[in-house]
């Protein structure tokens, strides 16, 4: 039989129900024969129990390097021990200048927005910005954040968005900016986003201001396509857009940059249901899924995507934050139920 070439992923299994998520999509992707092959790495709490106070230790970071793809777990930021955030050690380590969160409507996720069509993609911009975290008391009693703004920061997160509504072959490009109050950072944003714009004929090009985009996102969501924003724009507008279409739990995300990606669930580590094999692992899963197209593995990403909309639709055995009456089952039910449905 021919032997198909397998690509390496290192996988971070995480804190919380990090393990059962990751456990679960890896049993989904074996199942539906995808072309990867797990290196497993440590990163999040024990890590930093150890005095490692990035949160990520050498090998995790040396292999990363090596295979340049990762899929993660949620990984904790612990309070009170350890150092900077793990994921951000990760983000910045890579330079994984962009996030990408698609929001689109599931089958079966029944929304106030059902039916309306909503399939947009953020792409954030993920190292710049007020995210940098240089604060400082300027007397006792005032504190100042500086938010730095690079015009290549702005040019390759712009050139990302545009490349990615290419590839996806969608009509439209809006930038969001605070343009209007922030002239020379947000502005530089929108300036940067008017000059790339015209080497994308094929593509509508916009400009919004931040606020009106919320806005336009509760009333009229169907309306965008590729949002680009800054860092705190972006982190604030994913989390409601994810609202729209059935909320955190079922929403994935990718971290790129030039030389790494990184595929993860915008869920946290969900101590309180930890261990208990109630876990959702959709968000991880649908993760996994853009990380088979990044690769170039379509098929089986169809397949894997396909057999997840069945049971979602199908709304059997799905587990209990997607079970309004509490008819929920477990990790393990819903894996199994995916598995079945892989046709
Ligand atoms: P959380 O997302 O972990 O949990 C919020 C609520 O959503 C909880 O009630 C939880 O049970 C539920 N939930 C989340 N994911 C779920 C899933 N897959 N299935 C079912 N229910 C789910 O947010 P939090 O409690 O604010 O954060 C907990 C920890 O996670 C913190 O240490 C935080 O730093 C970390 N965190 C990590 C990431 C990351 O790794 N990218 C992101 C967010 C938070």
């Amino acid at each position: 039989a021919a032997t198909v070439t397998k690509t390496k992923v290192t996988a971070l299994p995480g804190d919380g129900i990090g393990p059962e998520v990751m456990a679960a999509t890896m049993r989904i992707l074996e199942a539906a024969n995808a072309p990867v092959e797990w290196e497993m790495a440590e990163g999040g709490a024990e890590v930093f129990k150890k005095g490692i106070i990035t949160g990520v230790p050498r090998e995790t970071l040396d292999s990363i390097a090596r295979n340049g793809l990762a899929l993660k777990s949620p990984l904790e930021t612990p309070v009170g021990y350890g150092g900077k955030s793990a994921n951000v050690t990760l983000r910045k380590h890579f330079e994984l200048y962009a996030n990408i969160r698609p929001v689109r409507e599931l089958p079966g996720i029944t929304t106030p927005y059902t039916g309306r069509g909503i399939d947009m993609v953020i792409v954030r911009e993920n190292v710049e910005d007020v995210y940098a975290g240089i604060e400082h008391m300027q007397t006792t009693t005032v504190a100042q954040c500086l938010k730095l703004m690079t015009a290549p920061g702005c040019e390759r997160i712009i050139r990302a968005a545009y490349g990615l509504a290419l590839a996806e072959e969608r009509k439209k490009v809006t930038t969001a900016t605070k343009a209007n109050i922030m002239k020379l950072t947000e502005g530089l944003m929108k300036r940067v986003a008017e000059m790339v714009a015209p080497e994308f004929p094929s593509l509508k090009s916009d400009h919004i201001i931040i606020d009106n985009c919320a806005h336009q996102l509760v009333v009229k969501p169907e309306a965008f396509d590729v949002i680009v924003t800054s860092n705190m724009n972006g982190d604030i507008i994913s989390d409601l857009a994810a609202g729209l279409v059935g909320g955190l739990g079922i929403a994935p995300s990718s971290n790129l940059g030039d030389h790494a990606a990184m595929f993860e669930a915008v869920h946290g580590s969900a101590p309180d249901i930890a261990g208990k094999g109630l876990a959702n692992p959709t968000a991880l899963l649908s993760a996994a899924i853009m990380l088979l197209r990044h690769i170039g593995a379509f098929d089986v990403a169809a397949t894997v995507e396909q057999a997840l909309f069945i049971t979602l639709a199908e709304g059997k055995n799905l587990t209990g934050d997607l079970s309004p009456r509490g008819h929920g089952v477990g990790t393990q039910a819903y894996t199994d139920q995916i598995i079945a449905n892989l046709g």
